[in-house]
């Protein structure tokens, strides 16, 4: 009998076509397909003429299935986890599954896929060497702006999912944090119908998203360029200002120059004259 496995299958983000055949394979051969919403998931599988028996694990049930997941495996039985869509476990559930997995001792083997941050982030044009997974920001109003401002100073490319019902209020609240000159791009409705992706300054694609509903409609992903690093004495890029300047709301002016200094890698001495100024 060969290994029980826990699989950790990706499935398409829109275009059923991205399934790979070694996704389908494993999804075919395993004895449990684990997923976050059996009906969604159940629509996939038939589509691909596959039957076999599911369990759902989503956010709310996932530490008591675990357990029943690894005495599946002690019974020499694998299992695939998919989620709705993409990659389980990326802004989806799934991780205290796989620690509890492997902590039993069981293989977890991934058989990779879609992602959508990753196909946003591939044909974005931002710089994708270094950047940031941020996932989807806090609901209320308050608690995602300032998870937006700690982000501000940030120079790496930032990646946000994002609903339909948020997207305009965040990219309000993106070119508050950020500045309304800082370009992004958004993500809409990959490998769907009416994918689009569309690069501007932030306050442009405020204005752009707003003059079109359908551009508010299906799935986001936004990418934010990073802040620029503008290390020259002489000059004080206007991103690190701003954030002098909320800094100094709230803290006396030679403490808000160091927070200051360490979040934009200017020296301290060359902010806090700009405070006193
Ligand atoms: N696990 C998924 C992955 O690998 O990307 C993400 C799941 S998360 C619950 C769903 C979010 O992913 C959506 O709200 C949207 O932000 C993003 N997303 C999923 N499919 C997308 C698509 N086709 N186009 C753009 N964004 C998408």
């Amino acid at each position: 009998m060969s290994e029980p496995v826990l699989y950790i299958v990706a499935t398409p983000i829109g275009n059923l076509a991205d399934l790979s055949d070694r996704a389908r394979d494993v999804l075919a051969s395993v004895d449990h397909v684990a997923a976050e919403d059996t009906r969604h998931s159940g629509r996939l599988l038939s589509h691909f003429n596959i039957k076999v028996p599911m369990i759902s694990v989503h956010d709310h049930n996932e530490r008591q299935r675990a357990e029943h997941v690894i005495n599946l495996l002690r019974a020499g039985e694998s299992v695939a986890l998919v989620s709705d869509a993409g990659t389980p476990l990326i802004s989806d559930p799934g991780y205290h599954l796989v620690r509890a997995v492997r902590e039993a001792g069981f293989k977890v083997s991934p058989v990779p896929g879609c992602c959508a941050f990753v196909a946003a982030l591939s044909a974005s044009g931002l710089p994708s060497d270094r950047f940031q997974f941020i996932g989807f920001l806090p609901a209320k109003s308050g608690a995602r702006q300032q998870a937006l401002e700690a982000l501000a100073g940030n120079t790496e490319t930032l990646v946000f999912y994002e609903s339909t019902h948020r997207i305009v209020d965040s990219l309000k609240a993106m070119t508050a944090a950020f500045g309304a000159e800082r370009y992004a791009v958004v993500a809409r409705e990959l490998t769907k119908t009416f994918e689009t992706l569309h690069g501007d300054s932030l306050d442009n694609l405020v204005t752009w998203i707003q003059a079109d509903t359908n551009q508010q409609r299906g799935e986001f992903v936004v990418l934010v360029q990073g802040a620029e690093k503008v290390l020259d004495d002489e000059s004080i890029d206007p991103e690190a200002e701003r954030i002098l300047r909320i800094l100094a709301r709230e803290l006396p002016p030679k403490k808000a120059a160091g927070v200051a200094a360490e979040i934009t890698g200017y020296k301290k001495n060359r902010l806090y004259p700009l405070l006193i100024d």
